[in-house]
C-alpha cells in the first residue's frame, strides 16, 4: 500500500486539551498547522450512554490501571478533544503557591492565559439549579457543621443536568475542545486527520523533521518543520522513550502525580436522585491545604453498586436503594510519584504507581471528614470504599474509622489527573522542555499536554494545561515566522 505523505510548518499530535489550544493559537497566527489524532471524531448526536461512551472515546475502554498495591484505575481520552470530551468540565486556575514552586512564568503572568481560556471555553459558575438532590444533602450537612460548600465553575453553556459528562454529553452543553478550539483551529486553516495514529519521530540528526504512523489506509508520514507533543501525560513519555529521543534528564516518564481519589456512598432515608443534575457541581476546599479537595461525584447504578460491599440479598437491598444515595469524592494532592514506561505484549504503556502511607493516610483524614458531613446530613451509614472499615454505621463510628491501622493496599482509588512525566523546568538536568515547553535536547520538538507540569496540582488540570498551551504555542508562533 501507498505511503502517505502529508507535509506541513508545524505538526501538533493529539487533540485534547494541549493539542486542541496550541493548534488553533498555531493556525490562527497564520502558521501552517496539521493535527493528528489517534481517536475519531465525535458530535452531539454520537454520544449514546455509559458503555457506548467507555468503549469508543476512551484508551482501552477506560481500562487503563496504574500497577502498584492497590492497582488505580486511570482512564484517558482517545478522540478529538481528548480528554476533555470525557471530563467532568470542572474549571480551576491552579493555586498560586504551586505556580510560584515551578519557578517559570508567575501567576500573574499566566493570568490573562486563564481568563482568554476561560472565555474561550464558556467557563461558568454553576446553577444552583443543576447541584440536584445530592447537592441538597451535602449543602445540609455542610450547613450543620459550619462548612461552606461552593459550587464549582464549568465549562458549560445550557446545561440541562442529565449527568453523563464522563460518557459524551448528550446535550451538546459541555464545552470540550472539539466545540471551540478545534473549529477554531479549522477554520483558521489548519487541517486535522482523526483516525491517525502516530508511532515514530523522524529525526535527521540532532532535530526532528516530522512523524510517523499509521491510518486507516497504511502508513503515513508527515514532514514538518517544528513537532509539538500533545498526546498526554502516559502517552507523550511512551513516545519519546521508545523513539530513544529528548531523554538526557533521565527524567521522561518520571514524576508522575495522579491526583488520586475515591468515591464515598451515603445511604439517605429520603429519596436523593444523584443521577440528576450536574454530577461534579460542587466542592469543599476547607482542608486544601492538607491536600484534600472535596468534589462532587455520581455514578450510574452498575459502576456504583460494583463498588458496595456485599453480595446477594444484601446487594440486592443495596441496589434498591440506588435513588436514596449520595455520593460525593475525596481527591488527593499526592506526595507520591510514580512512572510510566513503555508496555509489553501489545500494552501501549505501563503505569507504575505505588501509594504512598502519607496519602493513604490524608486519604482517610478525607473520606472521615465526608463522613461526618454525610452524618450531618442524616446518613443512615456511609460506605468507605477503604478496608479495614468499608461502612461506617453511626456518627460515633467516624473515630473508630480513623483510628483503625490503615496500609495504602485497603484503599479503592480511582485517578483522572495525570500530570508531570515530562516536566518543564529552569535546566536540561531537572526537566524534559523549558518553560517555553521546548525539548532541551531536540530543538524543533514541543511537548504541550499535561505531562509538563510538575509535581501535583492539588486541583482539576484542564484550565492549567489550556493556559500553558496557549503561551507556549504563542511564542512557538513567533519563533517559527521570524
Ligand atoms: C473521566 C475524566 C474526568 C475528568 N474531569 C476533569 C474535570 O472535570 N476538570 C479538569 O480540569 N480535568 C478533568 N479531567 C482531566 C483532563 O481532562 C485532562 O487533564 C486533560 O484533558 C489532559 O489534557 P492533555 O492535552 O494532556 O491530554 P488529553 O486531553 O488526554 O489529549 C491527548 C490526546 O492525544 C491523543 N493521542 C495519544 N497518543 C496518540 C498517538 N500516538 N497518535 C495520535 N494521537 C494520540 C489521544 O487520543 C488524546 O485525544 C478528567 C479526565 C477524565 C479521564
Amino acid at each position: 500500500m501507498k505511503m502517505q505523505i502529508y507535509s506541513c510548518k508545524v505538526v501538533v499530535v493529539g487533540t485534547g486539551a494541549g493539542g486542541a489550544v496550541a493548534g488553533a493559537t498555531l493556525a490562527e497566527a497564520g502558521i501552517d498547522t496539521l493535527l493528528v489524532e489517534q481517536g475519531g471524531a465525535y458530535d452531539t448526536h454520537d454520544h449514546n450512554g455509559v458503555l457506548d461512551g467507555l468503549a469508543r472515546m476512551y484508551v482501552n475502554a477506560a481500562l487503563t490501571v496504574a500497577i502498584g498495591r492497590p492497582f488505580i484505575p486511570i482512564p484517558i481520552g482517545k478522540a478529538v478533544g481528548g480528554s476533555t470530551i470525557i471530563n467532568s468540565s470542572t474549571c480551576f486556575r491552579p493555586p498560586r503557591e504551586r505556580v510560584a514552586a515551578w519557578g517559570g512564568p508567575s501567576y500573574e503572568e499566566l493570568e490573562p492565559f486563564f481568563a482568554d481560556i476561560e472565555e474561550s471555553i464558556s467557563v461558568t459558575t454553576v446553577d444552583e439549579a443543576l447541584l440536584g438532590g445530592n447537592g441538597r444533602i451535602l449543602k445540609r450537612g455542610c450547613a450543620a457543621l459550619g462548612l461552606e460548600i461552593k459550587p464549582l465553575r464549568h465549562n458549560i453553556r445550557d446545561c440541562k443536568g442529565r449527568g453523563q459528562c464522563q460518557y459524551g454529553c448528550p446535550e451538546g452543553a459541555k464545552q470540550s475542545m472539539e466545540k471551540n478550539f478545534i473549529p477554531r483551529a479549522l477554520q483558521a486553516g489548519a487541517r486535522m486527520i482523526p483516525n491517525h495514529t502516530v508511532d515514530h519521530l523522524l529525526m535527521d540528526g540532532t532535530k526532528t523533521y516530522g512523524v510517523a504512523g499509521r491510518g486507516p489506509d497504511g502508513r503515513f508520514e508527515i514532514h514538518a518543520d517544528v513537532v509539538v507533543l500533545a498526546m498526554g501525560t502516559l502517552q507523550t513519555p511512551v513516545f519519546l522513550l521508545r523513539n530513544e529521543v529528548a531523554n538526557t534528564s533521565d527524567l521522561v516518564g518520571r514524576g508522575l502525580h495522579i491526583h488520586p481519589a475515591v468515591r464515598v456512598l451515603a445511604e439517605m432515608d429520603e429519596v436523593v436522585d444523584g443521577f440528576k443534575g450536574l454530577p461534579q457541581g460542587a466542592y469543599i476546599d476547607h482542608w486544601a491545604e492538607r491536600g484534600i479537595m472535596l468534589e462532587g461525584i455520581f455514578i450510574p447504578p452498575g459502576l456504583m453498586m460494583a463498588s458496595l460491599p456485599g453480595a446477594g440479598h444484601a446487594l440486592k437491598d443495596l441496589a434498591a436503594a440506588y435513588s436514596r444515595f449520595s455520593a460525593f469524592g475525596v481527591m488527593v494532592a499526592d506526595t507520591t510519584s510514580g512512572r510510566v514506561v513503555p508496555g509489553r505484549f501489545g500494552m501501549p504503556f505501563i503505569v507504575l504507581y505505588q501509594i504512598n502511607q502519607h496519602d493513604a493516610e490524608t486519604m482517610r483524614f478525607g473520606i472521615a471528614r465526608l463522613a461526618e458531613i454525610f452524618f450531618a446530613a442524616g446518613a443512615k451509614r456511609v460506605f468507605t470504599n477503604f478496608l479495614p472499615m468499608m461502612s461506617i454505621e453511626s456518627p460515633d463510628a467516624v473515630k473508630a474509622f480513623e483510628a483503625a491501622p490503615v496500609k495504602p493496599s485497603y484503599l479503592e482509588a480511582m485517578a483522572f489527573h495525570p500530570l508531570g512525566t515530562c516536566r518543564m523546568g529552569a535546566t536540561p538536568v531537572d526537566a524534559v522542555v523549558d518553560f517555553d515547553l521546548a525539548s532541551y535536547d531536540v530543538p524543533n520538538l514541543y511537548v504541550m499536554d499535561g505531562s509538563v507540569i510538575p509535581g501535583s496540582l492539588g486541583v482539576n488540570p484542564q484550565i492549567t494545561i489550556m493556559a500553558l498551551a496557549r503561551r507556549a504555542a504563542q511564542r512557538l508562533a513567533v519563533r517559527v515566522r521570524s
